[in-house]
């Protein structure tokens, strides 16, 4: 291939170059020449500069250390207080993987640590952290990872084939809407060009029965023709359906965020557990969980990555939850940018920044309107905070009890993070999966608000291990909550309250006029929590018992993970470049369109607000 040619031509002809492989866009050189191994760092620079893409030069297997020797001087360069997991070794990529409980310490002063690691015994080092509290979705995903790392070499160096394939002019660009469009719930659109066929998210809808699943059998689509799948974030109505393509064949990339794949594989294996609690049919199975991981190419924020010949990504921070991101999709070669927001929120909260705005260009945006309307209008995070914190503690001293239904990842590490910081003092249980969830959040640090990275990396102060929290992880332990009568804040799935423990918690909690149901979280059409919320007090569980409703309801606005219609039409307006077309999904009918009215009227752009099935020609 010519990128190959073009950078085989550029190196001295001592640089004894034994392999020239493909990760994915990537393209690695692996050298049998130790000097050149350690001194062709500025020469590899000058050909990125020239051919404008990632190159990384390895050792060849036949010139790196013995593995023990290699482990003993790992140990004695760096740091005790590192905190050393785990050190194992993948020489399919000539990388030996260190887990530690503080990287930054294995990195060492401008990479000193690293460096010595590397010309000393040829492995590249490649540092992982190891969580604050043990999760076992990372345990077992990084062992997965380890294990299958022959194949993934082979899969990624396909992948680099065939995106690295020269492409034909890009004379159209449109795309389908599959789902999640005038609806909350299973969103998923494909993208399409002559040669390229891309899938944005693939979720489900827990809310409703009847509309469950996207349109995967609509026309336009076939899971064996699909070139790439990009996930947003990892909640269910995004990703719960992601599986189900490796389930049924599909055996290409699925990028995104590490948090994104790791919440994922936490949340649809709950997902397949919920089906079978139900005795529904789950529409995959755990194969197909681990197949997604298996094909996962994990993106930092900012790194831009061909996907196929005519497609370019770059996921940028959302601000919704851990590891969110907007997908900016520059296709052709600099012929039209489409940027899909995701779940997208414009307002720094406790644990993220506001989502980013830095795009060069984006002729076309696909924008959520979950509060898309004006009349929603949203309190500020700061105030939403300073309001749960209140009604906890009126809870508090009435000797009551606070139930916070929350779906398992976001808005309860939110709570969590504001609860920590508050002088409350009383027990907070996290119950089931949102402890797990917890867990993976103490792994990634990076991707959360620069504020929370300092309290965690510099202060000591970790929000996610204060000793008010407590897991509870049996029934046992929440038959001990139950039976309790002292006042507690219990945080508990699903957020909805369409099943998990919540309800059981409610049940209990009922009784009371001095306990609390309190609601932090968006509760959609047809759901338990939105029949409460209009003021039901009598509701019917699903074992058929009907409860009367005498604990106090409150509603706390503002702790959202989505904007209201005034930060949706700031984050537009803080685009860099103003775009030509706009596109609403991801908010009940009436939002998307009083959004798109809104948008059109003040910054004069084109709206569009399609249904799903329909199809939309960007160019
Ligand atoms: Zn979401």
């Amino acid at each position: 291939m010519k990128i190959i040619e073009d950078i085989s031509s550029a190196l001295p002809k001592n640089a004894m170059i034994s392999d020239i492989c493909y990760e994915g866009s990537e393209i690695i050189l692996y050298t049998k020449n130790k000097e050149f191994f350690k001194t062709c760092t500025e020469l590899i620079k000058k050909i990125v500069n020239k051919v404008k893409k990632r190159i990384e030069i390895r050792a060849d297997p036949s010139i790196v250390l013995d593995e023990e020797k290699t482990k003993e001087l790992i140990k004695s360069v760096v740091p005790k207080e590192a905190g050393i997991a785990d050190i194992y070794f993948e020489p399919e990529f000539a990388k030996v993987v260190i887990h530690s409980e503080k990287p930054g310490l294995v990195i060492g002063k401008n990479g000193e640590t690293l460096n010595e690691i590397r010309e000393k015994t040829f492995w590249t080092p490649n540092i992982k952290r190891a969580p604050v509290i043990d999760s076992e979705v990372i345990r077992s995903i990084r062992k997965m990872l380890h294990k299958e790392a022959g194949y993934r070499k082979k899969f990624l160096n396909e992948l680099g084939k065939k995106i690295y394939t020269p492409g034909k002019e890009v004379d159209w660009i449109r795309f389908t809407a599959l789902g999640g469009f005038r609806e909350v719930g299973r969103s998923c659109i494909l993208l399409q060009t002559p040669q390229s066929k891309v899938l944005l998210d693939c979720g489900l809808s827990v809310a409703s029965n009847t509309k469950q699943f996207p349109y995967l059998d609509a026309p336009e689509f076939n899971i064996q023709g699909l070139d790439a799948v990009i996930l947003s974030h990892a909640h269910l109505d995004h990703a719960g359906m992601v599986p189900y393509l490796y389930e049924y064949g599909y055996r290409g990339p699925l990028y995104c965020t590490r948090p994104t794949r790791d919440l994922m594989a936490l949340l649809d294996l709950d997902y397949i557990q919920i089906c079978q609690r139900e005795n529904k049919k789950p529409p995959y199975s755990s194969k197909g969980i681990e197949e997604a991981i298996k094909h996962c190419v994990a993106l930092e924020y900012g790194e831009v990555s061909d996907i196929t010949c005519d497609m370019r990504l770059t996921l940028q921070n959302a601000g919704h939850l851990l590891g969110s991101s907007t997908s900016h999709i520059h296709i052709g070669d600099g012929l039209y940018n489409v940027l899909y927001t995701g779940d997208l929120k414009y307002e720094k909260t406790k644990l993220f920044e506001k989502a980013s705005t830095d795009y060069a260009r984006a002729e076309t945006v696909i924008i959520e309107s979950t509060y898309g309307s004006s009349e929603d209008s949203l309190p500020s995070h700061t105030e939403g905070e300073e309001n749960l914190v209140d009604i906890v503690k009126k809870t508090i001293e009435k000797g009551g009890r606070v139930l916070v239904p929350c779906f398992a990842v976001g808005r309860s590490q939110d709570v969590i993070a504001i609860l920590a910081d508050s002088n409350i003092d009383v027990p907070i249980y996290l119950d089931g999966m949102l402890w797990d969830a917890t867990a993976i959040h103490t792994a990634y640090p990076e991707f959360m608000a620069k504020s929370v990275q300092n309290q965690i990396l510099h202060k000591g102060k970790n929000p996610f291990i204060d000793p008010r929290l407590k897991g509870i992880g049996s029934s046992k332990e929440r038959e001990a909550v139950l039976n309790s009568v002292h006042p507690a804040v219990v945080l508990s799935t699903s957020g909805m309250l369409v099943g998990g423990p919540a309800i059981e918690y409610l049940q209990n909690f009922s009784e009371k006029p001095n306990n609390t149901l309190l609601f932090v979280g968006y509760q959609a059409e047809g759901t338990m929590g939105r029949r409460i919320q209009k003021g039901w007090k009598q509701i019917q569980l699903d074992n058929g018992k009907s409860i009367e409703l005498k604990l106090g309801i409150e509603t706390v606005q503002g702790l959202s993970g989505h904007s209201d219609q005034k930060q949706l039409l700031s984050f537009i307006e803080h685009l860099k470049n103003k775009p030509r077309k706009m596109v609403i999904n991801h908010g009940e009918n009436s939002k998307c369109v009083d959004l798109a009215r809104t948008i059109h009227k003040m910054l004069k752009v084109e709206t569009n607000t399609p249904k799903d099935l329909e199809t939309v020609r960007l160019k």
